[in-house]
């Protein structure tokens, strides 16, 4: 217990310092408290504890909201209930490996906001994950959410594991475990866990098993990202990149580009990537002159022929062996002359350092975080036309919405539908974001938290918490 003492109390006093007045004054009695269940930490000093509160993905996080607070003149209330999760359960999970000892995992689930509805989020499984990511992502999952309309609030979920190093079998009970642990948390009208970074339909259908086991019924609804068997909604599986050529339609009317003749570059060649490159060229008639991956680029001025890219990808391991592309550096593509820029891989790559020499007209953000907030001010001087991660990759959340509402409907639907219901989410967000991006004078990241924020602030306003 004393190993685990620094690390919870510093969270709790971080929490105390931080919470603002106004909860003390309306907010105890009811049943959003802001509540932290418990905490179990790993063993470290308060200096590196300091060191990660102080550099966190979550001060970011709170970064910009505070940045929006500004441009929206937000009530000192509203900003402060905001500002911080509505509830965190810290859980270990002993699970026995398959040589028989037992290891101790630790598992997270925060759930930011709930105003406007359930909570939804993913739940990642990985080496480095930490309490603040995850709070940081529940947080972004919220303003997401609110953006695209949806009837949902924002949560994040994740446990530190390596997944590479474990059996399926290992997989499966750490995956029960973690359902065991938050089962009261979470559920279909509460908190609706989806995959996320390590996490897939196969883990997602260990979970909703266990949670039906647990509850004593059949509960589909309680997860998204399942396979189709198992109340799975068709066109998961390619919804992110789907979603964001929908609003990068949408951005190309604005711009004056005609799709048919169009040129891109993707900097990514897995799911979200590749998808992004067969649905541009068979759906939009854009030519996809230039795919990038983690060993570096290809490039032709006359279109890639994306089948010949997959089919050496999946033989080479890279894109980069094609035969008579021409080879270019990831740091290349990123500069190319080309329409529309898709970052579908890491975050920070476009930087104070490239902006200036960025010569597309529309950059469309697959990718989370690859536009750092020093380069996003020079593209937005220079005209370039930006949208951003939480719009663009807005498609997968909206499908796991339908996936639910099929789930509680028991009814599914066709991928007409499916692609119908995205198509007019995806577009209605896009615009709410460029009418606000015009109407503020603010970039269009700016104007996406304004949408999102104002729309949680209504719903906050209405159910009496300010
Ligand atoms: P992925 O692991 O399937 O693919 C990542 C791709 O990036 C791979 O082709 C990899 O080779 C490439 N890559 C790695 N390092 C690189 C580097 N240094 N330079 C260039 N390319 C590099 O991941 P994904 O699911 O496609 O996700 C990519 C991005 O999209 C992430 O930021 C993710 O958060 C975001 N995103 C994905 C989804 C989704 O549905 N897949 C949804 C929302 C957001």
């Amino acid at each position: 217990m004393l190993e685990v003492f620094p690390l919870g109390f510093f969270i709790i006093l971080t929490y105390l310092e931080t919470r603002p007045k106004v909860l003390k004054q309306s907010f105890y009695g009811i049943d959003t408290s802001y509540t932290i269940i418990a905490i179990i930490g790993n063993k470290k000093s308060k200096t590196e504890v300091k060191e990660m509160v102080k550099e966190s993905a979550f001060r970011n996080a709170q970064r910009q909201l505070d940045e929006c607070a500004k441009i929206l003149k937000l009530y000192p209330n509203a900003h402060a209930i905001l500002r911080m999760p509505m509830r965190e359960l810290h859980v270990s999970l002993p699970v026995r490996m398959d040589d028989g000892s037992i290891r101790v995992f630790q598992g997270f689930r925060v759930q930011y906001n709930d105003a406007r509805g359930p909570t939804k989020g993913g739940i990642r499984f990985h080496p480095d994950e930490t309490i603040d990511t995850v709070r940081a992502l529940a947080a972004w999952m919220t303003w997401k959410c609110a953006l695209l309309d949806l009837p949902l609030g924002g949560a994040k979920g994740g446990v530190i594991c390596n997944p590479k190093e474990m059996s399926q079998g290992e997989l499966e009970r750490l995956s029960r475990a973690y359902i065991q642990a938050v089962y009261q948390f979470i559920g279909p009208d509460k908190d609706v866990p989806a995959p996320d970074v390590y996490t897939n339909p196969q883990i997602m259908s260990w979970m909703m098993d266990e949670y039906s086991k647990i509850t004593g019924k059949c509960q589909f609804g309680v997860i998204t990202g399942k396979p189709l068997c198992l109340g799975g909604s068709v066109g998961r599986g390619t919804a992110t990149a789907q979603g964001g050529w929908y609003t990068i339609r949408e951005a190309a009317k604005e711009c004056g580009i005609d799709l048919k003749k169009a040129t891109v570059a993707i900097q990514g060649y897995g799911n979200a990537g590749a998808h992004a490159a067969y649905i541009g060229k068979s759906l939009f008639g854009s030519k996809i002159v230039a795919i990038s991956d983690s060993k570096g680029g290809i490039y032709s001025k006359e279109g890639l022929d994306l089948e010949a890219v997959t089919e050496c990808k999946n033989k080479t391991g890279s894109v980069i062996n094609l035969p008579d592309a021409e080879r270019i550096s990831n740091d290349e593509l990123l500069e190319l002359d080309v329409d529309i820029l898709i970052p579908a891989a890491l975050e920070s790559v476009i930087t104070e350092e490239n902006a200036p020499n960025i010569n597309a007209k529309i950059i469309a953000e697959l990718a989370n975080g690859p536009t750092t907030p020093e380069a996003d001010d020079i593209l937005y001087k220079r005209g370039v036309h930006l949208i951003p991660d939480f719009l663009c990759n807005a498609g997968g959340v909206t499908v796991s919405y339908v996936e639910m509402v099929q789930n509680f409907y028991m009814y599914y639907w066709d991928e007409k539908e499916v692609q119908e219901h995205l198509d007019s989410k995806m577009s209605a967000a896009y615009h709410s974001v460029l009418n606000n991006s015009k109407s503020y004078k603010v970039n269009m990241r700016q104007a996406a938290y304004v949408v999102a924020v104002e729309r949680v602030v209504e719903a906050m306003e209405l159910r009496g918490w300010i």
